[in-house]
């Protein structure tokens, strides 16, 4: 299943190995078990503002720019954009709510992940549409020796957010590699379909609420229930990308 996988990969990209040196991890439900709280803190403060959502609203959103998740329910809800302010101010207090809430918690199997990615030798990055500083901040804590703080791409350094490819394009160029020299690890349909618009070798991990057409759909390469089931696979991936490079397909 993995060798077909990137066998496809390769033929849609025409490319003729994948060499990985490089992993560009989403934060927020990879390496963050955060997205519940973010569903909550959205639809507390959407439900306040009386925008039109459903809670799955904001697992499809995930990826998004503050702004453009705002804009949309205006959108919906009152037939126009949100003003500056009026964007602005939601943004803050969705974030207060956010950071009220504990939500910090580690994504389980998301550590072994990072491990077993060391391990192969090659570089972890962060590619997150998130401009929560508590998040960013956290992961040197929670995941030491893993991240370099001025590799990070956050929404301070994206114009366009996901699904638009440009965060795992800025990741490339941060870690200085080439789309078939990276893998993306994302959990949410716009973030798998802006590391395939990169042109990434891109691993969908579910840890939410949507089913896994959603992610499949959106173009994933592989699918996977969780991390620990991602970590597991690790080698073989690994395996699996030397191998097909070695008979040179
Ligand atoms: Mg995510």
């Amino acid at each position: 299943m993995i060798q077909e996988a990137i066998i496809r990969y390769l033929r849609k990209r025409q490319q003729n190995a994948l060499t990985p040196k490089v992993v560009l991890f989403d934060m927020d439900g990879v390496l963050f078990d955060s997205m519940r709280f973010h569903a909550r803190a959205w639809s507390e403060v959407a439900t306040k503002h009386h925008l039109i959502f459903t809670t799955t609203d904001f697992y499809l959103f995930e990826g998004r720019t503050g702004e453009s998740t705002i804009n949309e329910l205006f959108r919906r809800t009152f037939h126009r954009n949100a003003t500056e302010e009026e964007a602005h101010a939601i943004y803050e207090e969705k974030s207060r709510l956010f950071n009220s809430y504990n939500s910090r918690v580690p994504m389980p199997g998301a550590a072994d992940v990072l491990e077993e990615v060391a391990k192969a030798g090659l570089r972890r990055l962060v590619v997150t549409g998130s401009g929560q500083r508590s998040l960013i901040d956290q992961l040197n804590q929670t995941y030491p020796g893993h991240f370099e703080r001025d590799k990070m791409v956050t929404a301070f350094d994206v114009k366009l957010g996901k699904p638009h490819p440009e965060p795992y394009l800025i990741g490339l160029r941060k870690a200085e590699a080439k789309a078939n020299e990276a893998f993306v690890i994302e959990n949410a349909p716009m973030g798998v379909e802006a590391g395939v618009a990169a042109g990434i070798f891109t691993i969908a991990v579910n840890t939410g609420p949507l089913p896994d057409e959603a992610l499949t759909e959106a173009g994933a390469d592989l699918l996977y229930p969780d991390m620990a089931s991602l970590a597991k696979d690790w080698r073989r991936i690994m395996e699996a990308a030397a191998a097909i490079k070695e008979s040179g397909m």
